[in-house]
């Protein structure tokens, strides 16, 4: 393999955030003598879309929405709470919840020898409460999240984050399960790039991966012929 820098995204492509979303949303509603709470999730899904599309917009902040989503949510089933107390429990949720994918950590090992860094988009201490909880720490060499440093992929400059002495773009390789974000990101740093895609999604927009895979245990083979 031609590469000697391998660079992951944390969410969707490693970590199942899915099951993280679920089990740390039932909890902040059984925090409150919810019962069932499954039921409201497509509302809050609805609610949490709508306002992360007004932050892409420019219209609100990242941090607004952490207690938008709730004051909406409460209005919506009636009941009386504070937002931002749920909002943080939520946070508090994220980190404790959810795993990494069955053939994550299988990957992860056969890269041993390879410098591996982390960029995620994502909330400082969600992200760093599961590096942490998952044993995550110990694989990567750098660590770039965007609420710490202050930028997100897909801008180039979240690589530079990962504070890589004597980093060579042509001898790196992203991978992701995001076009816009991660394979974009890739792009603009003239990186090459993997994009996970385990739902086999057509591929839209500007961006043309380097390379596509649909399941974890196909990125070496796939990383060893570009
Ligand atoms: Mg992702």
């Amino acid at each position: 393999m031609r590469f000697t820098t391998i660079v992951f995204d944390l969410d969707h492509t490693l970590l199942d955030s899915d099951g993280s979303e679920q089990l740390a949303f039932a909890e902040t509603l059984h925090s409150i003598g919810v019962e069932e709470p499954e039921q409201h999730l497509k509302t809050y899904q609805r609610i949490n879309v709508a306002l992360w599309k007004r932050v892409e917009q420019g219209e609100l902040s990242p941090n607004d929405v952490k207690v938008m989503r709730f004051t909406q949510l409460l209005e919506r089933l009636d009941i009386e709470e504070d937002p931002e107390l749920l909002g943080d429990r939520y946070l508090t949720g994220l980190g404790n919840n959810g795993e990494l994918y069955p053939q994550a950590r299988e990957l992860l090992d056969a890269l041993d020898g390879h410098r591996l860094g982390l960029v995620t988009n994502g909330i400082g201490s969600v992200q760093r409460r599961r590096l942490e909880r998952l044993d995550l720490d110990r694989y990567f060499s750098g660590v770039a999240i965007s609420g710490e440093v202050g930028v997100a992929k897909p801008d180039p400059q979240i690589f530079s984050h990962l504070k890589f002495a004597d980093w060579a773009p042509e001898q790196t390789v992203i991978i992701g399960d995001s076009l816009t974000s991660d394979i974009a990101a890739g792009h603009n740093a003239s990186i090459a790039t993997c994009w996970y895609n385990p739902s086999r999604t057509a591929h839209i927009g500007p961006t043309i991966p380097t390379v596509e895979v649909n399941q974890l245990s196909e990125v070496l083979g796939a990383l060893s012929t570009l």
